[in-house]
């Protein structure tokens, strides 16, 4: 992301135009994202200060990797599938998911609790900072495999998972390897069946009629030795116009990830968010800021929708913060997937 807009003081919220002849704004020291007038204060509060370095940071490290890889985004999961299921639910965060959960535990002494990496090595740094900026990919997987530990009591031996994601779109896509994630933490999974459902999917109708596409995952030697799948079924158009069509199957669980239904698109969703309050399968929703959630959740219960969990931070946002340029506040930035809820089914 570039930052592309025009500065202003932090404090009068002046931009240089506005100021007197010929002045000019300062930029602050240690973050350079922010700008001071003259006649206002020369600092803003530190802890923003360093959400806003850190963002800085992020940001170059993904500018660099996109130049020298022609990638956009960088994906880390686990390596090999699991012998044992341990639950997601057991760790605290990324740190803990990495070093305990998945096999980055060789890091534990290197990088500190917010993936920052703490030792000299230039391949080593590289590699633990596409760990953190990965986080903005596979807090998708990782939020999907939480609310599957919250809704299904027997996960450590569940054999299949028939999962719909709704209104997917570019952040679902660029992120499909990762769903391999959930083969190798969930080891008795054997079929994952997903679901891509959504106005925004790639591929849609043809020939005048509105098309099932169904792809299998190319999965790891070991998944496919083991004979376990991932197959991808794309449809295009809206979620409860797909319920009716005839090769739906209810799955276990409905997700959709920023749809910001409520913010701009709520008549579009309308019917899909009744079809969702009334389905026999729980939904998870999450959202990066929190007026979209809170507008969200005031639709959900005018339908009568009850929750399994309630608005709150989701552990699996992720873990690199983004400037947002139009924000609500000056230097806001935000977290993929920052806030989540679970609706509980009928
Ligand atoms: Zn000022
Ligand atoms: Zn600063
Ligand atoms: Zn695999």
């Amino acid at each position: 992301m570039l930052y592309i807009y025009e500065p202003y003081c932090y404090h009068c919220y002046r931009w240089e135009s506005q100021l007197e002849d010929g002045v000019k704004l300062n930029a602050c020291k240690s973050c350079h994202l922010t700008a001071f007038c003259s006649s206002c204060q020369q600092a803003h509060p530190s802890p923003e200060c360093a959400i806003l370095q850190d963002a800085a940071t992020d940001d170059r490290v993904m500018m660099d990797l996109r130049r020298r890889t022609g990638k956009s985004s960088t994906i880390s999961y686990t390596e090999f599938p699991r012998k044992q299921y341990f639950p997601l639910s057991s760790t605290t965060d990324w740190y803990e998911y990495y070093t305990r959960l998945s096999d980055k535990g060789g890091f534990k002494s290197k990088m500190n609790r917010k993936l920052r990496y703490l030792a000299n090595d230039s391949k080593e740094r590289e590699f633990v900072e596409y760990m953190r900026c990965s986080t903005n990919t596979t807090t998708i997987q990782l939020t999907l495999i939480a609310a599957l530990e919250t809704i299904i009591p027997n996960m450590s031996t569940r054999s299949s998972i028939n999962l719909h994601i709704i209104g997917a779109a570019g952040a679902e896509f660029s992120s499909l390897p990762a769903f391999e994630e959930l083969l190798h933490l969930l080891p008795s999974l054997k079929p994952l069946q997903l679901s891509f459902v959504g106005l925004n999917v790639m591929e849609g109708p043809r020939d005048g009629t509105k098309t099932r596409n169904i792809h299998k995952l190319q999965c790891c030697t070991m998944c496919t030795k083991m004979g376990r799948s991932i197959s991808i079924t794309t449809w295009r158009g809206q979620y409860h116009a797909y319920v009716d069509t005839e090769g739906y199957k209810t799955p276990d669980l409905t997700a959709a990830f920023h749809s910001v239904f409520a913010i701009d698109e709520e008549a579009d969703w309308y019917p899909t968010i009744k079809h969702l309050v009334h389905a026999p399968h729980p939904t998870v929703f999450a959202a990066a800021r929190y007026f979209e959630i809170e507008r969200e959740m005031r639709v959900w219960k005018s339908l009568g929708a009850r929750f399994v969990k309630d608005a709150e931070v989701n552990k699996w946002k992720e873990i690199s913060p983004s400037l947002t340029v139009c924000g609500v506040e000056p230097n806001e930035v935000i977290y993929q997937n920052n806030w989540w809820y679970i609706v509980r089914q009928q």
